[in-house]
Protein backbone atom coordinates (compact mmCIF):
# COMPACT_ATOMS: atom_id res chain seq x y z
CA UNK A 1 0.00 0.00 0.00
CA UNK A 2 1.01 2.90 -0.87
CA UNK A 3 0.23 6.72 1.20
CA UNK A 4 -0.32 9.85 -0.45
CA UNK A 5 2.16 12.10 1.33
CA UNK A 6 1.13 15.24 -0.35
CA UNK A 7 -2.34 14.92 1.43
CA UNK A 8 -0.38 14.59 5.09
CA UNK A 9 1.73 17.34 4.41
CA UNK A 10 -1.49 19.13 3.44
CA UNK A 11 -3.31 18.09 6.76
CA UNK A 12 -0.24 18.41 9.40
CA UNK A 13 -0.79 21.80 11.17
CA UNK A 14 2.44 23.88 12.63
CA UNK A 15 3.01 22.15 15.50
CA UNK A 16 4.55 24.30 18.43
CA UNK A 17 4.64 21.73 21.18
CA UNK A 18 6.92 22.33 23.69
CA UNK A 19 7.94 18.17 23.79
CA UNK A 20 7.05 15.86 22.35
CA UNK A 21 8.02 17.78 19.55
CA UNK A 22 7.06 18.35 15.56
CA UNK A 23 9.95 15.85 13.65
CA UNK A 24 10.93 16.78 10.18
CA UNK A 25 8.85 15.63 7.88
CA UNK A 26 11.56 13.95 5.38
CA UNK A 27 12.36 12.16 8.70
CA UNK A 28 8.74 10.77 9.21
CA UNK A 29 7.96 10.07 5.62
CA UNK A 30 11.87 7.83 5.70
CA UNK A 31 10.18 6.26 8.81
CA UNK A 32 7.00 5.64 7.00
CA UNK A 33 8.57 4.13 4.21
CA UNK A 34 10.66 1.66 5.82
CA UNK A 35 8.44 0.77 8.50
CA UNK A 36 7.29 -2.69 7.39
CA UNK A 37 10.73 -3.35 6.01
CA UNK A 38 14.00 -1.60 6.51
CA UNK A 39 15.87 -2.30 3.35
CA UNK A 40 17.89 -5.54 3.01
CA UNK A 41 16.48 -6.81 6.45
CA UNK A 42 13.24 -7.96 5.80
CA UNK A 43 11.86 -7.20 8.60
CA UNK A 44 10.57 -3.79 10.55
CA UNK A 45 13.44 -1.86 13.09
CA UNK A 46 10.83 -3.08 16.00
CA UNK A 47 11.47 -6.30 15.39
CA UNK A 48 15.05 -7.31 15.02
CA UNK A 49 17.20 -7.98 18.30
CA UNK A 50 19.03 -5.38 19.64
CA UNK A 51 22.05 -7.71 19.66
CA UNK A 52 22.07 -7.99 15.54
CA UNK A 53 24.17 -6.99 12.97
CA UNK A 54 21.33 -5.17 11.55
CA UNK A 55 20.66 -3.44 15.02
CA UNK A 56 24.51 -2.79 15.12
CA UNK A 57 24.83 -0.99 11.99
CA UNK A 58 21.98 1.41 13.30
CA UNK A 59 23.18 2.05 16.54
CA UNK A 60 27.14 2.94 14.97
CA UNK A 61 25.56 5.03 12.19
CA UNK A 62 23.34 6.93 14.94
CA UNK A 63 26.66 7.30 17.23
CA UNK A 64 28.72 7.93 14.49
CA UNK A 65 26.61 10.76 12.94
CA UNK A 66 26.62 12.50 16.24
CA UNK A 67 29.94 12.34 17.12
CA UNK A 68 30.50 14.17 13.36
CA UNK A 69 27.48 16.74 14.17
CA UNK A 70 29.78 17.17 17.31
CA UNK A 71 32.99 17.11 16.69
CA UNK A 72 33.09 14.57 19.35
CA UNK A 73 36.81 14.23 20.83
CA UNK A 74 38.33 11.36 22.23
CA UNK A 75 37.82 11.97 25.30
CA UNK A 76 34.14 11.52 25.50
CA UNK A 77 31.63 9.21 24.75
CA UNK A 78 28.03 8.59 23.65
CA UNK A 79 25.24 6.59 25.21
CA UNK A 80 21.94 5.92 24.36
CA UNK A 81 20.08 5.47 28.04
CA UNK A 82 16.46 5.70 28.95
CA UNK A 83 14.55 7.03 31.54
CA UNK A 84 14.38 10.67 30.16
CA UNK A 85 15.99 13.37 31.59
CA UNK A 86 14.51 12.40 34.65
CA UNK A 87 16.34 9.46 35.43
CA UNK A 88 19.63 11.44 34.52
CA UNK A 89 18.75 14.04 37.43
CA UNK A 90 19.49 10.70 39.69
CA UNK A 91 21.96 9.03 37.92
CA UNK A 92 24.51 12.04 37.56
CA UNK A 93 24.53 12.48 41.23
CA UNK A 94 24.93 9.25 41.72
CA UNK A 95 27.67 8.73 39.74
CA UNK A 96 29.44 11.47 39.85
CA UNK A 97 29.00 12.42 43.96
CA UNK A 98 31.68 9.69 45.28
CA UNK A 99 30.90 9.95 48.68
CA UNK A 100 28.04 11.65 50.62
CA UNK A 101 30.48 14.72 51.95
CA UNK A 102 30.75 15.81 48.59
CA UNK A 103 29.19 18.87 46.93
CA UNK A 104 27.81 19.24 43.59
CA UNK A 105 26.70 23.22 42.44
CA UNK A 106 23.25 23.47 40.89
CA UNK A 107 22.33 26.51 39.18
CA UNK A 108 18.74 27.24 39.60
CA UNK A 109 17.29 29.46 36.31
CA UNK A 110 14.09 27.39 36.07
CA UNK A 111 11.74 24.63 36.67
CA UNK A 112 13.96 21.51 35.51
CA UNK A 113 16.86 22.52 37.01
CA UNK A 114 15.02 23.07 40.22
CA UNK A 115 13.63 19.58 39.39
CA UNK A 116 17.63 18.14 39.25
CA UNK A 117 18.52 19.66 42.32
CA UNK A 118 16.14 18.33 44.23
CA UNK A 119 17.58 14.66 43.99
CA UNK A 120 20.60 15.50 44.86
CA UNK A 121 20.43 15.00 48.47
CA UNK A 122 19.82 11.17 47.98
CA UNK A 123 23.61 10.97 47.45
CA UNK A 124 25.62 13.93 48.65
CA UNK A 125 25.40 17.70 49.85
CA UNK A 126 23.30 20.34 47.60
CA UNK A 127 24.92 23.80 46.83
CA UNK A 128 22.68 25.50 44.80
CA UNK A 129 24.84 28.12 43.60
CA UNK A 130 22.18 30.51 42.20
CA UNK A 131 18.59 30.59 42.74
CA UNK A 132 16.23 32.74 39.58
CA UNK A 133 12.93 31.57 41.79
CA UNK A 134 12.37 35.05 43.04
CA UNK A 135 11.81 36.69 39.66
CA UNK A 136 9.63 34.08 38.57
CA UNK A 137 13.35 32.52 36.50
CA UNK A 138 12.98 35.34 33.76
CA UNK A 139 16.68 35.88 34.01
CA UNK A 140 20.71 33.98 34.80
CA UNK A 141 22.38 34.96 37.23
CA UNK A 142 25.41 38.04 36.87
CA UNK A 143 28.68 36.47 37.83
CA UNK A 144 28.80 38.03 40.47
CA UNK A 145 25.63 36.49 42.22
CA UNK A 146 26.88 32.55 41.84
CA UNK A 147 28.30 30.93 44.59
CA UNK A 148 29.72 28.19 44.14
CA UNK A 149 31.43 25.34 46.57
CA UNK A 150 34.85 24.90 47.04
CA UNK A 151 35.86 21.91 45.42
CA UNK A 152 32.53 21.24 44.39
CA UNK A 153 32.42 18.23 42.34
CA UNK A 154 30.63 19.23 39.37
CA UNK A 155 28.25 21.98 38.58
CA UNK A 156 24.93 21.61 36.90
CA UNK A 157 23.27 23.71 35.19
CA UNK A 158 19.78 23.43 31.98
CA UNK A 159 21.30 25.56 29.06
CA UNK A 160 17.44 26.57 27.95
CA UNK A 161 14.61 26.31 30.23
CA UNK A 162 12.44 24.99 28.50
CA UNK A 163 9.09 26.26 30.44
CA UNK A 164 10.48 29.73 30.81
CA UNK A 165 12.03 30.20 27.76
CA UNK A 166 15.25 31.28 29.19
CA UNK A 167 18.82 30.16 27.68
CA UNK A 168 22.30 31.08 28.40
CA UNK A 169 24.37 32.40 25.71
CA UNK A 170 27.67 31.57 27.50
CA UNK A 171 28.69 28.55 29.56
CA UNK A 172 29.02 29.57 33.64
CA UNK A 173 32.39 29.91 34.72
CA UNK A 174 33.66 27.44 37.51
CA UNK A 175 36.13 25.19 38.00
CA UNK A 176 34.23 22.09 38.14
CA UNK A 177 33.46 20.28 35.65
CA UNK A 178 30.29 21.26 33.48
CA UNK A 179 27.05 19.40 33.75
CA UNK A 180 24.27 20.04 31.30
CA UNK A 181 20.81 19.44 30.88
CA UNK A 182 20.33 20.32 26.70
CA UNK A 183 17.02 18.38 26.94
CA UNK A 184 15.61 21.21 25.12
CA UNK A 185 18.16 22.88 22.43
CA UNK A 186 20.45 20.11 21.67
CA UNK A 187 21.91 20.23 18.48
CA UNK A 188 20.23 24.11 18.14
CA UNK A 189 23.85 25.12 17.48
CA UNK A 190 27.15 23.95 17.59
CA UNK A 191 29.39 23.62 21.24
CA UNK A 192 32.62 22.49 22.06
CA UNK A 193 32.06 18.97 23.85
CA UNK A 194 35.07 19.69 25.52
CA UNK A 195 33.74 22.29 27.79
CA UNK A 196 31.77 19.85 30.00
CA UNK A 197 31.91 16.99 32.08
CA UNK A 198 28.37 15.21 31.03
CA UNK A 199 25.55 16.25 28.56
CA UNK A 200 22.18 15.18 28.53
CA UNK A 201 19.12 15.54 26.66
CA UNK A 202 15.94 14.25 26.20
CA UNK A 203 15.28 13.21 22.54
CA UNK A 204 11.58 13.85 22.63
CA UNK A 205 12.53 17.67 21.04
CA UNK A 206 15.57 18.23 19.13
CA UNK A 207 16.73 14.67 19.13
CA UNK A 208 14.06 12.57 17.99
CA UNK A 209 10.94 11.04 20.09
CA UNK A 210 10.10 10.19 23.77
CA UNK A 211 12.21 7.03 24.76
CA UNK A 212 16.17 7.41 24.50
CA UNK A 213 18.06 10.07 26.27
CA UNK A 214 21.05 10.73 24.95
CA UNK A 215 23.93 11.26 27.63
CA UNK A 216 27.74 12.22 26.40
CA UNK A 217 30.10 11.36 28.92
CA UNK A 218 34.05 12.64 29.70
CA UNK A 219 35.31 8.89 29.83
CA UNK A 220 37.21 9.93 32.83
CA UNK A 221 34.54 10.51 34.89
CA UNK A 222 32.99 6.81 34.27
CA UNK A 223 35.49 6.07 37.00
CA UNK A 224 33.54 7.48 39.35
CA UNK A 225 30.71 5.19 39.40
CA UNK A 226 32.83 2.57 40.99
CA UNK A 227 30.90 -0.68 42.31
CA UNK A 228 28.92 0.85 44.74
CA UNK A 229 25.81 1.58 42.75
CA UNK A 230 22.69 -0.47 41.42
CA UNK A 231 23.71 -2.16 37.58
CA UNK A 232 21.42 0.34 35.93
CA UNK A 233 22.28 3.75 37.59
CA UNK A 234 26.01 2.88 36.89
CA UNK A 235 27.63 4.92 33.95
CA UNK A 236 30.51 2.40 33.64
CA UNK A 237 27.76 -0.36 33.05
CA UNK A 238 26.19 1.09 30.44
CA UNK A 239 29.17 2.15 28.79
CA UNK A 240 30.75 -1.34 29.17
CA UNK A 241 27.76 -2.76 27.21
CA UNK A 242 27.57 -0.41 24.30
CA UNK A 243 24.56 1.51 25.59
CA UNK A 244 22.54 -2.16 25.42
CA UNK A 245 23.12 -3.29 29.54
CA UNK A 246 19.79 -4.23 28.76
CA UNK A 247 17.76 -3.77 25.30
CA UNK A 248 17.64 -0.38 24.51
CA UNK A 249 14.78 1.55 22.61
CA UNK A 250 16.04 0.49 19.47
CA UNK A 251 12.84 2.32 17.31
CA UNK A 252 13.89 5.30 19.09
CA UNK A 253 17.59 5.07 18.21
CA UNK A 254 16.80 4.53 15.02
CA UNK A 255 14.74 7.53 14.65
CA UNK A 256 17.74 9.74 16.62
CA UNK A 257 19.87 8.30 13.61
CA UNK A 258 17.16 9.79 10.96
CA UNK A 259 17.21 13.41 12.75
CA UNK A 260 20.82 13.84 12.51
CA UNK A 261 21.16 12.48 9.13
CA UNK A 262 18.71 15.08 8.15
CA UNK A 263 20.52 17.63 10.01
CA UNK A 264 23.72 16.59 8.23
CA UNK A 265 22.35 16.11 4.93
CA UNK A 266 19.03 18.58 4.49
CA UNK A 267 20.29 21.00 6.97
CA UNK A 268 24.35 21.17 6.47
CA UNK A 269 25.25 20.99 10.04
CA UNK A 270 24.61 22.72 13.36
CA UNK A 271 25.89 26.36 12.04
CA UNK A 272 23.67 26.17 9.76
CA UNK A 273 21.13 25.05 11.82
CA UNK A 274 22.16 27.91 14.21
CA UNK A 275 21.83 30.39 11.81
CA UNK A 276 18.54 29.47 10.53
CA UNK A 277 17.13 29.21 14.30
CA UNK A 278 18.41 32.46 14.70
CA UNK A 279 16.38 33.92 11.96
CA UNK A 280 13.20 31.95 13.25
CA UNK A 281 13.46 33.35 17.03
CA UNK A 282 14.44 36.89 15.49
CA UNK A 283 11.53 37.14 13.63
CA UNK A 284 9.21 36.13 17.00
CA UNK A 285 10.99 38.40 19.13
CA UNK A 286 10.79 41.17 16.91
CA UNK A 287 7.19 40.64 16.79
CA UNK A 288 6.66 41.22 20.58
CA UNK A 289 9.36 43.79 20.66
CA UNK A 290 6.90 46.51 18.51
CA UNK A 291 3.96 45.69 19.39
CA UNK A 292 4.18 48.65 21.82
CA UNK A 293 3.48 46.41 24.97
CA UNK A 294 0.90 44.17 23.55
CA UNK A 295 2.74 41.08 23.96
CA UNK A 296 5.19 41.06 26.64
CA UNK A 297 7.93 38.70 26.54
CA UNK A 298 8.89 36.42 29.94
CA UNK A 299 12.53 36.44 29.50
CA UNK A 300 15.06 38.76 29.77
CA UNK A 301 16.55 40.33 26.43
CA UNK A 302 19.86 39.00 27.24
CA UNK A 303 18.98 35.46 27.95
CA UNK A 304 16.24 35.19 25.48
CA UNK A 305 15.39 31.52 24.21
CA UNK A 306 15.76 30.67 20.36
CA UNK A 307 13.70 27.74 21.08
CA UNK A 308 10.71 28.60 23.60
CA UNK A 309 9.20 32.05 22.96
CA UNK A 310 7.86 33.06 26.04
CA UNK A 311 5.34 35.75 26.31
CA UNK A 312 1.83 36.70 27.62
CA UNK A 313 -0.95 39.21 26.51
CA UNK A 314 -2.48 41.43 28.67
CA UNK A 315 -5.34 39.59 29.96
CA UNK A 316 -6.30 35.51 30.36
CA UNK A 317 -9.17 36.27 28.08
CA UNK A 318 -6.97 38.18 25.34
CA UNK A 319 -4.50 34.80 25.57
CA UNK A 320 -7.72 32.65 25.35
CA UNK A 321 -8.42 34.59 21.82
CA UNK A 322 -4.91 34.42 20.90
CA UNK A 323 -4.81 30.57 21.00
CA UNK A 324 -8.37 30.08 19.92
CA UNK A 325 -7.99 32.45 16.38
CA UNK A 326 -3.96 30.80 16.13
CA UNK A 327 -5.37 27.55 16.00
CA UNK A 328 -8.17 28.03 13.52
CA UNK A 329 -5.42 28.67 11.17
CA UNK A 330 -3.28 25.68 12.07
CA UNK A 331 -1.11 26.94 14.45
CA UNK A 332 -1.59 24.65 17.06
CA UNK A 333 0.29 23.78 21.11
CA UNK A 334 0.66 27.42 21.41
CA UNK A 335 -0.22 27.48 25.30
CA UNK A 336 2.32 28.40 27.64
CA UNK A 337 3.07 25.65 30.36
CA UNK A 338 0.21 24.95 33.11
CA UNK A 339 2.47 26.76 35.71
CA UNK A 340 3.40 30.28 33.85
CA UNK A 341 0.29 30.38 31.54
CA UNK A 342 -0.02 32.71 28.57
CA UNK A 343 1.82 31.41 25.44
CA UNK A 344 4.73 29.49 24.06
CA UNK A 345 5.92 28.92 20.97
CA UNK A 346 8.21 25.89 20.79
CA UNK A 347 10.61 26.41 17.24
CA UNK A 348 12.85 23.29 17.72
CA UNK A 349 14.95 22.52 14.80
CA UNK A 350 12.42 21.07 12.93
CA UNK A 351 9.76 23.81 12.70
CA UNK A 352 9.82 24.99 9.36
CA UNK A 353 10.71 28.84 8.87
CA UNK A 354 7.03 28.68 7.30
CA UNK A 355 5.49 28.03 10.43
CA UNK A 356 7.40 30.90 12.30
CA UNK A 357 6.55 33.37 9.70
CA UNK A 358 3.11 32.72 9.79
CA UNK A 359 2.56 33.02 13.51
CA UNK A 360 4.64 36.24 13.32
CA UNK A 361 2.31 37.39 11.07
CA UNK A 362 -0.71 36.23 12.92
CA UNK A 363 0.88 37.67 15.96
CA UNK A 364 1.47 41.13 13.77
CA UNK A 365 -2.93 41.29 12.93
CA UNK A 366 -3.92 39.64 16.01
CA UNK A 367 -2.44 42.99 18.04
CA UNK A 368 -3.58 45.36 14.91
CA UNK A 369 -6.84 44.30 15.65
CA UNK A 370 -6.70 43.60 19.45
CA UNK A 371 -4.29 46.62 20.84
N1 LIG B 1 14.78 19.06 31.25
C1 LIG B 1 14.28 19.90 30.33
C2 LIG B 1 15.04 21.15 30.00
C3 LIG B 1 13.07 19.61 29.71
O1 LIG B 1 12.55 20.45 28.81
C4 LIG B 1 12.39 18.41 30.03
C5 LIG B 1 11.10 18.00 29.36
N2 LIG B 1 10.23 18.98 29.05
C6 LIG B 1 12.93 17.58 31.00
C7 LIG B 1 14.13 17.93 31.59
C8 LIG B 1 12.25 16.30 31.42
O2 LIG B 1 12.40 15.34 30.44
P1 LIG B 1 11.75 13.89 30.62
O3 LIG B 1 10.27 14.05 30.63
O4 LIG B 1 12.26 13.13 29.42
O5 LIG B 1 12.26 13.32 31.89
Amino acid sequence: MTTNLTADQATRVFNFSAGPATLPLSVLQQIQDELLTLPDVGASVMEISHRSADFDRIIEDAETRIGQLLNLPETHEVLFLQGGAALQNVMIPANLLVNSDQTADYLITGSWGKKSAAEVHHYGRLNVAFDGSDTGFSRLAADSEQRFSEGGAYCHFTSNETIQGVQYPELPKTNAPLVVDKSSDMFSAPINVSDYGLIYACAQKNVGIAGVTLVIIEKSLLERSGDRLPSYLSYAKHSKGGSRFNTPPTFAIYVTGLVCKWLQEEVGGLQAMADINQRKAAMLYQAIDSSDGFYQGHAAEDCRSVMNVVFKLGTDELDAKFLEEAAAESMKTLKGHRSLGGIRASIYNAMPIEGVEALAQFMQDFANKNG
